[in-house]
C-alpha cells in the first residue's frame, strides 16, 4: 500500500482528493470562540474535499478543532469565516429551516456518547428521527428493522439504553443514523467510551457502511485505529490542517 502525503499551501489552497465531485467541500474555514475576553481560533484556514463514498478521518490532539470543524460542517454552528458546501448546496446560503432539511435528509450523525434517548427502547430510538421526518408507520417499521439486523442487533429491538452495553448502545446509534438512508454519515469520536476490542467492532460496521452502502463516511478521533482505517487522514493542529494522507495502491 502507497500512503501520499499532501502537505496543504499555508494560504488553505485546495487540497487534491480522489476522483469525482466531493461530496463535502469546505473552503477557508475560520472559526473564533470568544471566552472571557480571549479569542480562541479553534479552527483556522481550514479547506477540505470528502469524496463520496470513501472513508475520511480527521485526526489530532484533544483541543485541536476537530469537533469544532465537525459541527461547522454538520450545520450544527456557524463559521466566523469561509465556506461550506454539503452535496453541492452551499450552507452559508441556507437560513436555518433549510438547513435542518438538508440535515435531516443527507446527514447521519453518531457521537461519542451515542446520544440515545434513555427512557425508549433500541426500536423506539431508530424509529424516532424517522416520524420527526414525516414517514409512515409501516415503512418506519421496516427500516427499523432493516437498520437493527444489518447492525446484529434484531434481538434487542426491545431494550432500552441501560440495558445495552456501551457496544451495543453505539451499534443502536449507527442504526438509528443508517435508516435514514443518508448518503454522508458524521462521527465524532465514535470509539472514544468503548475499550479497544468494541471499538474494533464499530469501526468495522462504519466501514461497512462505505464498503456496502456506498456511504461517505467522516469520523474525527484521536483513536490510532481509525486513524489506520480511513482512506484519507487529515491531521489538525491548533484548528489548522497540518498534513493530509490519502492511502492508494
Ligand atoms: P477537539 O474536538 O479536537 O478536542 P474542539 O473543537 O472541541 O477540539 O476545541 C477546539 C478549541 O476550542 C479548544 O481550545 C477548546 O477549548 C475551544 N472550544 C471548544 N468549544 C468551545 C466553546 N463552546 N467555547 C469556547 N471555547 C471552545
Ligand atoms: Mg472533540
Amino acid at each position: 500500500m502507497t500512503v501520499k502525503v499532501v502537505n496543504p499551501a499555508p494560504n488553505g489552497a485546495h487540497v487534491p482528493t480522489p476522483e469525482g465531485d466531493p461530496v463535502i467541500r469546505v473552503r477557508n474555514l475560520d472559526h473564533f470562540y470568544h471566552l472571557e475576553g480571549e479569542d480562541i481560533h479553534a479552527v483556522n484556514q481550514v479547506s477540505l474535499d470528502f469524496p463520496a463514498a470513501h472513508m475520511s478521518a480527521i485526526v489530532g490532539r484533544s483541543g485541536s478543532g476537530k469537533t469544532t470543524l465537525i459541527n461547522l460542517i454538520a450545520g450544527l454552528d456557524t463559521p466566523t469565516r469561509g465556506d461550506v458546501w454539503i452535496m453541492g448546496k452551499h450552507l452559508n446560503t441556507l437560513d436555518e429551516k433549510a438547513r435542518l432539511k438538508l440535515r435531516r435528509e443527507h446527514l447521519g450523525f453518531v457521537f461519542q456518547s451515542f446520544g440515545l434517548l434513555p427512557l425508549l427502547t433500541a426500536a423506539e430510538n431508530i424509529s424516532v428521527p424517522l416520524r420527526m421526518r414525516g414517514m409512515g408507520r409501516k415503512e418506519r417499521e421496516d427500516r427499523v428493522a432493516e437498520a437493527l439486523e444489518w447492525v446484529g442487533l434484531k434481538r434487542r429491538a426491545h431494550h432500552r439504553p441501560y440495558e445495552l452495553s456501551g457496544g451495543e448502545q453505539q451499534r443502536v446509534a449507527i442504526a438509528r443514523a443508517l435508516a435514514a438512508r443518508p448518503e454522508i454519515i458524521l462521527a465524532d469520536e465514535p470509539t472514544g467510551q468503548l475499550d479497544s476490542q468494541t471499538g474494533r467492532r464499530i469501526l468495522d460496521l462504519l466501514r461497512r457502511l462505505v464498503a456496502e452502502r456506498g456511504v461517505t463516511l467522516l469520523v474525527v478521533s484521536h483513536d490510532p485505529m481509525v486513524m489506520a482505517e480511513a482512506d484519507i487522514v487529515h491531521e489538525l493542529r491548533d484548528g489548522k490542517l497540518i498534513e493530509t494522507r490519502i492511502k492508494g495502491g
